[in-house]
C-alpha cells in the first residue's frame, strides 16, 4: 500500500497501543489493573444521561448545525464570559468531536511546512502528531520534575523565534500534572501577541486541581488579546464523558469559522443527541463535577505515598489532573532498561497497565493514571510493590 507522506509522519498513540495490549488480556480473562487509560471511571453525569435519552426518544438524531446546537455554543460561551470575561459569543465558540477534533482542526487551520509551534515537554502525544501532521516543526520546551513540572513563561519565550506559528500550553499537563501560574500564563501571551503568534490554550483538566490552586483559564485574557488566546476543552474528563465525544473551541472568529470549514468535510455535526445531553451536564451536573475533584484528591493522597515508598521511584504530588508522572530512572538498570521495558514487564509479570515516560518524550518517567477506583488504587500498588521487590 502506498500510503501519503502526511500520514507517515505520525505514528500510533503510544498512550492507545497500551489501553489496545491491556483489552487483550482483559479479553483473555487476566485480572487486569489498568493504570494506563487516561478515562474516568465515574459514570457520565445522571442529567446528561437523561437528556440524552429524552433528545433520541423525541427524535433529535438528525444532522444538526455543523459547528454544534447553537443553545451549547451559546451556553459554552456565556459560562467563559461569565466565569473567565471572555468577550467571545456563540459565533466564536465551535462544538466539535472531542477535545482532540478542536486541536486538529486547529493545526490544519493554522500550521503550514516551514513553521514551528512551541509546547512543553513532558507533553501529551497528540500535540506532537497533530503539529507534525499539518506539516509544522515541534519545538519542545523541557519542564523539570525538580519543581513539579511547572510551565514556566520564560524558556517558551526564549524558544520563540520569526518561524513561530503557535505555542501550546496545557495545564492542568497530561501526562505531568505541571500547572501554569497566571502570571507565566499572562506573559506568554503578552510575548505572543507582540509577535502575531497564537497561544492554544488546551484546558481539558481544568477542573482538576489540588491543595487550593486555582487553575484559571487562558480565556481570562481573551478580552485584551482576542486575536492570540484560544481556549480548547472538553467534556471527556470533566464530566465523564470521554465516549460521548465532544469537545469545544472557542477563540478568534477567523480560526473558529476556518476549524468549521474543516469540520464541514470531515465529520460535519458532534453527534445530535450527545450535545443535548452536554448542555445538560454544562448546566446541572456541578455537584457530580464537586464530587468527582474530592475523590481525585483522595486517591492522589493514597498513590503518592506508596509510589514514594517503591525502591528507586520518585514522585511529587501532581499539582493537576489525574495522573502520576514518577521518575523511575534511579531503578533502570539490567533487569529493565527502560520505562518501556519497564511498563512491558509489569503488564505481563503482575497485570498492571501504565504508559512509558517515552510515549510522551521521557527516558525517565512513567505514568500512572489514577481515574481508577481507590480498591485498584491499592491491589495495583500492593502488585507493583512485589515487582519492585524482585529486583
Ligand atoms: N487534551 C489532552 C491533554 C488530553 O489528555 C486529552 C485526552 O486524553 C484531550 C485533549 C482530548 O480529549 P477528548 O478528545 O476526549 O476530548
Amino acid at each position: 500500500m502506498r500510503l501519503s507522506g502526511r500520514v507517515g509522519r505520525i505514528q500510533e498513540s503510544a498512550t492507545l497501543r497500551v489501553a489496545r495490549r491491556a483489552l487483550e488480556l482483559k479479553a483473555q480473562g487476566v485480572d487486569l489493573v489498568d493504570f494506563g487509560a487516561g478515562e474516568p471511571d465515574f459514570a457520565s453525569p445522571p442529567c446528561a444521561v437523561a437528556a440524552a435519552t429524552h433528545a433520541l426518544q423525541s427524535g433529535f438524531t438528525k444532522y444538526t448545525a455543523i459547528a454544534g446546537i447553537p443553545e451549547l455554543r451559546q451556553a459554552l460561551a456565556a459560562r467563559y464570559a461569565r466565569e473567565f470575561g471572555a468577550p467571545w459569543g456563540a459565533a466564536e465558540t465551535l462544538i466539535t468531536v472531542g477535545g482532540k477534533g478542536a486541536l486538529f482542526e486547529s493545526a490544519l487551520a493554522l500550521f503550514e511546512e516551514g513553521q514551528e509551534v512551541v509546547t512543553h515537554t513532558p507533553t501529551w502525544v497528540s500535540f506532537v502528531e497533530q503539529i507534525r501532521f499539518a506539516g509544522a516543526d515541534v519545538v519542545e520546551v523541557p519542564t523539570d520534575g525538580a519543581e513539579g513540572f511547572a510551565i514556566r513563561a520564560e524558556p517558551i519565550v526564549n524558544a520563540l523565534t520569526p518561524r513561530t506559528r503557535a505555542v501550546i500550553l496545557n495545564s492542568p499537563c497530561n501526562p505531568t500534572g505541571g500547572v501554569i501560574e497566571p502570571g507565566d500564563r499572562r506573559r506568554i501571551v503578552e510575548a505572543c501577541a507582540a509577535r502575531d503568534i497564537l497561544v492554544i490554550s488546551d484546558e481539558t483538566y481544568e477542573r482538576f486541581v489540588y491543595d487550593g490552586f486555582a487553575a484559571g483559564s487562558a480565556a481570562e485574557l481573551a478580552a485584551e488579546y482576542p486575536e492570540t488566546v484560544v481556549v480548547v476543552g472538553s467534556f471527556s474528563k470533566t464530566y465523564a464523558m470521554t465516549g460521548w465525544r465532544l469537545g469545544y473551541l472557542l477563540g478568534p472568529r477567523e480560526l473558529v469559522d476556518a476549524a468549521c470549514r474543516i469540520q464541514g468535510h470531515a465529520t460535519s455535526n458532534p453527534t445530535s443527541f450527545a450535545m443535548k445531553g452536554a448542555l445538560a451536564a454544562l448546566e446541572g451536573a456541578e455537584a457530580d463535577v464537586e464530587a468527582m475533584i474530592a475523590e481525585y484528591a483522595l486517591r492522589r493522597d493514597l498513590l503518592i505515598p506508596r509510589l514514594n515508598a517503591l525502591p528507586g521511584v520518585c514522585c511529587a504530588a501532581p499539582k493537576g489532573a489525574f495522573y502520576a508522572f514518577p521518575d523511575v530512572s534511579a531503578c533502570l538498570g539490567p533487569r529493565f532498561a527502560t520505562p518501556t521495558e519497564l511498563a512491558e514487564r509489569l503488564l505481563e509479570e503482575e497485570a498492571v497497565a501504565i504508559v512509558a515516560g517515552e510515549a510522551f518524550g521521557s527516558d525517565r518517567h512513567v505514568r500512572i493514571s489514577f481515574a481508577c477506583s481507590r480498591a485498584s488504587l491499592e491491589e495495583g500498588m500492593s502488585r507493583m510493590a512485589r515487582f519492585f521487590a524482585k529486583r
